[in-house]
């Protein structure tokens, strides 16, 4: 962790630890053997020096499971003004599958889940074992994130980059880590995490910071925990709004309002989740039979030795409440199947249904609780659909530009720091509409 920051203010979320609990009683972990270099922990400058950057800092800001429609209708004063003074696309949509560190590290690659690797919330690679979101000792295994991320080439060409809890960014790629960093910690008020993005962003001591990237989960924990539609949901929406609003606040005092180009998005909007729309995992397919990789709305089963074609005969194609695909039959459209973390077989649940561990289903009926909201399901359902919202010195203003893929941020972020795109899955004409000066 970096920079003085207040002691714990508020618990994880019970429903996530709910699901990384159940998750665990799927998974045995497994025993990480890679010594990743560490991140500065102080979160001062490490390495060289590099001059101040004299080019315009990039903020980046992805608000965990906004929905495209929740912007302008009261709750997002900060980012509708934004969106007024800048470009805003009516939707963007997600990658498959539509899940949080998937759709993360494809916003900083520009590839697809099935081209970067991670291809799940929750996977299994046959040299590097388990991997779930809550075991931050595998997030830093380098070898689950492949492709390179934005930070890792803006390093590299002498860009200082400062990273809040990105997924992907404890990783180090090449021995290139962020040069400010600051691991995920729901317990840290939004205020405090402003505070320390604004210090990273105005530091007169070490080189400011040309990237800057902030992740924040309150929007998708409060839409799990209550539903898209809930008044807590709209409270944290409103509350993550003000702290954004209160960065830029501080950005302007500092001189550097006209000196930072800003870009808001989220990874995925979120469902409604119907009272009783959950289905026991083991009667899509027993122990005995499959080994469960993942989950929730996105299920990848790999069969046992033997029972490999019976499993598949009769899970493939629709049942009530989900469909399933042999990996190499998942339809084209989802980008999906080729890589080999991506389980031979894979049932997509629809939408607001969700298949749970019986034991998990038995304890939630048992203490009356269970999710409202959840999202991974088909990234082109409108209930799906992500924000974005971009504003700065490099942005024409009132632009509202027609739906793109969030492949297609990445090359604009490499154009707006000036850096060369590695291989990547974007349109790199997508975003031109949106600049000033293409
Ligand atoms: P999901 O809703 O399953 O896609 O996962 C997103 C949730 O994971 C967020 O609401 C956070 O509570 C949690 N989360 C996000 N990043 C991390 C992280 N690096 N470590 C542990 N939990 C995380
Ligand atoms: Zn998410
Ligand atoms: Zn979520």
């Amino acid at each position: 962790m970096s920079g003085p920051l207040p002691p714990t203010a508020r618990p994880v979320r019970p429903a996530t630890l709910v699901r990384f609990a159940c998750l665990a009683l799927l998974l045995t972990l497994c025993a990480c053997t890679a010594a990743p270099r560490r991140p500065d922990p102080s979160g001062q400058p490490a390495g060289a020096t590099v001059a101040t950057t004299p080019a315009p800092q990039l903020l980046m800001v992805s608000i965990d499971g906004l929905r495209a429609d929740a912007l302008g209708r009261g709750d997002t004063p900060n980012l509708d003004r934004l969106a007024a003074g800048g470009v805003r696309a009516q939707k963007m949509r997600p990658s498959y599958p539509v899940l949080t560190f998937p759709n993360h590290y494809t916003l900083v690659t520009g590839l697809r889940p099935d081209r970067h690797g991670v291809v799940h919330n929750t996977m299994k690679d046959a040299e590097l074992g388990r991997f779930i979101v809550a075991d931050k000792d595998a997030g830093r295994v380098p070898g689950w994130w492949q492709g390179v991320p934005l930070w890792t080439s803006a390093e590299r060409a002498g860009i200082a980059t400062a990273v809040w809890a990105w997924p992907g960014a404890s990783a180090p790629r090449d021995g290139v880590l962020p040069r400010y960093w600051h691991e995920f910690d729901a317990s840290i008020p939004l205020d405090a995490r402003m505070d320390q993005v604004a210090a990273w962003m105005t530091t007169p001591d070490g080189p400011r910071p040309g990237l800057v990237a902030v992740y924040l989960e309150n929007v998708d924990g409060a839409g799990h925990d209550h539903g898209p539609d809930a008044p807590e949901t709209h409270a944290a929406i409103r509350a993550v709004d003000a702290a954004i609003g209160g960065l830029l606040a501080r950005l302007d005092a500092a001189g550097l309002s006209d000196r930072v180009n800003v870009v808001v998005v989220s990874d995925h909007g979120m469902a409604n989740v119907p009272a009783g729309h959950y289905l026991a995992v083991e009667d899509m397919a027993s122990m005995e039979e499959a080994e469960v990789v993942s989950i929730g709305q996105v299920i990848g089963l790999i069969p046992r030795p033997g029972h490999e074609a019976a499993v598949t005969r009769r899970l493939a194609g629709r049942h009530s409440h989900y469909e399933c695909w042999p990996k190499a039959e998942i339809p084209v459209r989802l980008h999906y199947g080729h890589h080999p973390r991506v389980p031979p077989l894979v049932c997509q649940m629809d939408e607001g249904w969700n298949a749970l561990p019986r034991e998990t289903l038995q304890k939630r009926n048992a203490e009356g609780t269970q999710d409202h909201g959840a999202h991974g399901y088909d990234p082109d359902s409108p209930t799906m659909a992500a924000v974005f919202v971009a504003h700065g010195p490099a942005f024409r203003e009132g632009l509202v530009l027609p739906p793109f893929d969030n492949v297609d941020v990445y090359p604009l972020l490499v154009h707006l720091l000036g850096i060369a795109p590695q291989p990547n899955d974007g349109d790199p004409t997508t975003l031109l509409p949106a600049l000033r000066e293409p």
